[in-house]
């Protein structure tokens, strides 16, 4: 099921060559399309994207950019009822934060209504279509029939063609009522492929368009528009998903029956991106949204783009996960620990080092007189141009309450009574005793090179500002919510996780209280964290984006 391999270096530098790569390099070298790669990324606007969508704009610009070429953005907006001003706006700027650029080809199918309807007057005319009185339960159930067996022709399937025009106007002119005509194409009631079997192409619908208003009452099927919209772009390239594999013989169809389209766009199928402990069709994620189990549709435990966002996962992050899941036609199931895999190491490369003490125990320091007022620490051991800062010290410190044990069982190296370790930047402590909440210890400087095992982190705690920390854990406690649902005859809710939020109240360095919105961090020993757009001063607020332990790279070594 789970297919991916750990992204190397190496790959990053030299991007497998997957079959579209492969398809559109070849055709270049043929000189098709007069040598040009034209895509688009077509998103019907009733949702927020997420991070399947991201795969689909990963290839769709990707392939362009890599070919010299253009992607369009295009609103797919052919299905009036449901479509809202506020999801074209987060798609726009969903794929502008993960990097593309679609310049001046931003669109709406809904622009093409016209010339749409002229294309399927035009099939009329030719005698290729014809206004059908059927009612959608008549033709899709008992005139359609099922494979092997052959369907029956409509009754009106023979309809002279102008009288199948002169219908298709008055459809338009509001004569007739939402359902009462249609118009299918003619082709092949005999198909082993339904969507042969005289597909409907427009249907009456009194309904008002958020873009084209109350224009039109009759709306073109997504079969007949989405070829049309292609080639009125001059798409050459038009990537989906494998779901569409089977509508792409209608496709060719609709392109191959038309004159004078201006471009002749093909159509080619990848497998849709699935990862495990989330579900991910904006169906469900709009579903978890309005039932409040989680706050919003860019919650950090969402798989929309904006609850990545929100998380701390950056761009690079989530196109190196698409590049590492590969494009195949082979339908799988992505392991989210991948994508956790590919954060981690992105963030590694980019995020400032912070200390900060997540459950906090309070150490004092008997020998105040010899510490510093403030020590220095590295702000990024991976990247030497990120230089140091200055953090405080004190004779009063937080530690990680788990760094310090009474009773430490064997191999623990962190703070026992009597023992010493060594704190990240600032020397050593020794714990001399406990008194009531405090652990009383001695402290030395960096070079009295004590014999320790353990290094702990700490904060100042007469410095330190209070932070609400959110830690996140999947959204589902199953691999594969949905599947094992239908497996069991169960509710996909069942198998939320109850404990995917945990919120802690932790102290950070003082430095981080300057912190702005969305930006990451290190907090050492602990993961790496983002500042939310909750976060104000007085107020500090930081999502847990992953924590260090890479699951991922154990299961890639051993294999
Ligand atoms: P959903 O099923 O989540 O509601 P959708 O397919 O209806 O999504 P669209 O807005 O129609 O969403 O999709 C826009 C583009 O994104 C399409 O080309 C579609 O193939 C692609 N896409 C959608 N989901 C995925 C996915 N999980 N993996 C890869 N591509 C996807
Ligand atoms: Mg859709």
């Amino acid at each position: 099921m789970k297919n991916e391999s750990i992204p190397e270096p190496s790959e990053a530098a030299a991007p497998a060559k997957h079959f579209i790569r492969q398809i559109i390099e070849d055709d270049l070298r043929a000189g098709k399309n007069g040598g040009r790669v034209v895509t688009r990324f077509p998103p019907e606007p009733n949702g927020y994207l997420h991070i399947g969508h991201a795969k689909a704009i990963c290839i769709d610009f990707g392939m362009a950019l890599e070919h010299g070429g253009e992607c369009h953005l295009r609103m797919d907006d052919t299905n009036p009822t449901k479509e809202e001003v506020e999801y074209i706006e987060s798609i726009q700027e969903d794929v502008r934060w993960l990097g593309f650029d679609w310049g001046k080809h931003f669109y709406f199918a809904s622009d093409y209504f016209g010339r749409m309807f002229d294309c399927c007057a035009e099939l009329i005319r030719k005698g290729k279509a014809y206004v059908c009185g059927l009612t959608q339960d008549e033709w899709s159930k008992t005139y359609r029939g099922a494979p092997p067996a052959a369907g029956q022709p409509s009754p009106y399937r023979d309809r002279p063609a102008e009288e199948s025009l002169r219908l298709f106007e008055e459809m338009r002119a509001g004569k007739h009522a939402d359902g009462a005509l249609c118009v299918r194409a003619k082709i092949d009631m005999a198909s082993p492929n339904l969507h042969l079997r005289d597909p409907v192409l427009y249907r009456i619908l009194h309904a008002g368009h958020p873009h084209t208003g109350n224009t039109w009452c009759v709306y073109p099927t997504y079969d007949f528009a989405h070829p049309l919209e292609d080639a009125f772009e001059g798409i050459t390239h038009s990537l989906c998903t494998l779901e569409f594999e089977v509508h792409r013989p209608l496709y060719d169809w609709v392109i191959d029956n038309l004159d004078n389209l201006p471009s002749r766009p093909r159509q080619y199928e990848f497998a849709r991106l699935n990862l495990t402990y989330t579900v991910m069709s904006k169906r469900r994620l709009l579903e978890l949204v309005n039932e409040g189990r989680v706050r919003g549709w860019d919650d950090p435990r969402m798989p929309t783009i904006g609850g990545l966002r929100r998380r701390g996962y950056t761009p690079e992050a989530i196109r190196a996960f698409v590049e590492a899941v590969g494009v195949t036609k082979f339908e799988s199931l992505s392991d989210v620990a991948l994508l956790e895999h590919c954060v981690r190491d992105d963030l590694n490369k980019r995020a400032a080092r912070r200390l900060a003490v997540l459950n906090p125990r309070r150490v004092v320091i008997e020998n105040a007189s010899e510490i510093p007022a403030e020590v220095d620490a590295v702000n990024n051991p991976e990247d030497k141009s990120a230089g140091t800062r200055k953090v405080p010290f004190s004779s009063e410190l937080f530690v990680e309450a788990d760094d310090f044990m009474e009773n430490p069982p064997p191999k623990y190296f962190r703070l026992t009574p009597g023992g010493s370790v060594r704190i990240r930047y600032a020397g050593f402590l020794t714990c001399l005793r406990v008194e009531g909440d405090a652990v009383v210890c001695r402290w030395s400087p960096p070079e009295a090179a004590l014999k320790v095992k353990g290094t702990i982190h700490w904060v100042s705690a007469k410095h330190a500002v209070p932070a609400e920390v959110r830690l996140y854990d999947r959204l589902f406690s199953v691999e594969d919510p949905m599947a094992k649902a239908a497996a069991e005859g169960k509710d996909y809710h069942e198998f939320l996780n109850p404990d995917s939020l945990k919120t802690a109240t932790g102290f950070v360095e003082p430095g981080l209280a300057a912190a702005n919105p969305l930006e990451r961090f290190q907090f050492e020993r602990l993961g790496y964290f983002c500042v939310d757009p909750d976060s104000k001063a007085g107020r500090l607020v930081f999502n847990r984006a992953v924590t260090l332990k890479d699951t991922w790279a154990k299961v890639a070594a051993k294999a």
